[in-house]
């Protein structure tokens, strides 16, 4: 086989990844990273536990990415789940799966993962360069400025792992955009994803429960129900199950300037279970301690119950189908600054199925650059990083034809 070069810009899980299959197929791999030091984003997601990736049947795991469900697909079967907690065990890494399903490192962290692999990454000869950031195309080449000066590259294939568009402090700032747009690649305009939702609460609530979690709740949007936790915060509601029916609330915030989040606070009893707790008399407690003794709610969660207008429906029945239908105005989307990952990039149609962009020979994509979302739970790293092995496994077949 001829040795080719290939040049990744992004030293991300997708651009880190497509290193380490490149190199193992005999190429010689450049990986070109912006930022002083490279996977910044994981090393952050590593401050949450660090989920992996998802242990739920395949079926459920694909419904995960909506309409990118097929597409995925193909992904997995280059880097399944089973696949991944085998390589990151591989790099010494022990895993567990947590009570949900999700896989972490046993570390909870990244550092101890990302050290191992850009160690077995440099043993393998893949050459990392640090503070070259792309800054588009020149000459038939990619223009990068490095504390050097300014280099053109002219590698045999390139895959650009740049990122979605969240958190861009971290590295991932979406400015190539109009570079891919001017060659003729058609880019997605970026959204929020798996981010918090403005909801104005009173002043008393913000000042004595913001920062507080609501949990066990369950979480209606239209027909998608989500049980897990939820975060009170200053300017609304964030966290998981929130997160996992934010591509829903979003888009119909975009649609109606406003969406209703229905909150189930007490999950775990039916309607009538709940009444039959409620219908005991009060006594002397007050209204909030009666709901905290026989609602079993959390002084939140009565909270919450006291920020819908109007008195407390007082007949045990209604206070039941109040306490587990708390609906709520959402007004408003966090940008991206804060979202924890993008929806938007580039569109899937502009890709073949090795991830090399139709409009330019030659050029791959992979990762959260591209136009797919997921909510947390590992979703999101375990298709960055298949989708960094399938267009590494694109490069491959496409260098071996030209
Ligand atoms: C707070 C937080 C917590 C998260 N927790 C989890 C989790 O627990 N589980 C999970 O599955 N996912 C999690 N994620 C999401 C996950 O980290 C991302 O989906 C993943 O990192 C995307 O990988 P990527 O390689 O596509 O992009 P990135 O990780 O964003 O990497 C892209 C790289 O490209 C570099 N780059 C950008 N532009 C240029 C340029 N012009 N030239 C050179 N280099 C450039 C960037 O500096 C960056 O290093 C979390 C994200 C955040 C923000």
């Amino acid at each position: 086989m001829t040795r080719h070069t290939v040049h990744i810009v992004g030293a991300g899980p997708a651009g880190l990844m497509a290193a380490e299959r490149l190199a193992a197929a005999g190429h010689g791999v450049v990986v070109h990273e912006a930022m002083p030091s490279p996977s910044r984003k994981l090393l952050m997601a590593g401050r949450g536990g660090l989920n992996l990736t998802h242990t739920e049947p395949l079926d459920g795991f694909l419904g995960r990415y909506g309409v990118a469900r097929a597409v995925v697909s193909d992904w997995l079967e280059r880097l399944s789940p089973t696949d991944l907690i085998g390589w990151t065990e591989g790099l010494g890494q022990a895993t567990f799966v947590g009570s949900s399903g999700r896989v972490f490192p046993r570390a909870m962290k990244a550092s101890p993962l990302l050290r191992a692999w850009l160690a077995r990454l440099a043993a393998a000869g893949v050459e990392l360069r640090t503070r070259s950031r792309w800054t588009g195309f020149e000459d038939g080449g990619l223009r990068f400025d490095t504390p050097e000066g300014q280099r053109i590259e002219r590698p045999d294939a390139v895959v650009l792992a740049l990122g979605g568009a969240s958190w861009p402090r971290l590295g991932s700032d979406a400015k190539w955009t109009s570079w891919l747009e001017a060659r003729g690649v058609s880019v997605t305009p970026f959204k929020p994803s798996n981010v918090g939702f403005d909801r104005p609460w009173s002043s008393v609530f913000i000042d004595r429960f913001a920062g507080q979690p609501l949990k066990p709740v369950a979480l209606t949007h239209g027909q998608t129900t989500i049980r897990g936790e939820a975060l009170v915060t200053r300017y609304g509601i964030e966290g998981g199950a929130v997160y996992a029916l934010s591509a829903g609330l979003r888009d119909a915030i975009a649609a109606d300037g406003a969406a209703t989040l229905v909150v189930d606070l007490r999950p775990d009893l039916s309607i009538d279970a709940l009444s039959a707790r409620l219908a005991k008399p009060r006594g002397k407690d007050s209204v909030t301690n009666w709901l905290r003794k026989a609602g079993g709610l959390s002084p939140v969660a009565v909270g919450l119950l006291r920020e819908i207008p109007g008195d407390l429906p007082m007949g045990a029945d209604k206070l039941a189908r109040r306490i587990k239908a708390v609906r709520l105005t959402l007004t408003g989307v966090q940008g991206l600054d804060r979202a924890i990952s993008s929806a938007g990039g580039v569109a899937l149609d502009q890709v073949d199925q090795g991830l090399m962009l139709k409009a330019i020979p030659g050029v791959f994509v992979a990762g959260e650059m591209l136009d797919w979302e997921a909510p947390t739970g590992g979703y999101l790293l375990q298709a960055s990083l298949a989708s960094g092995a399938v267009a590494a496994a694109g490069a491959t077949a496409w260098l071996a034809r030209v």
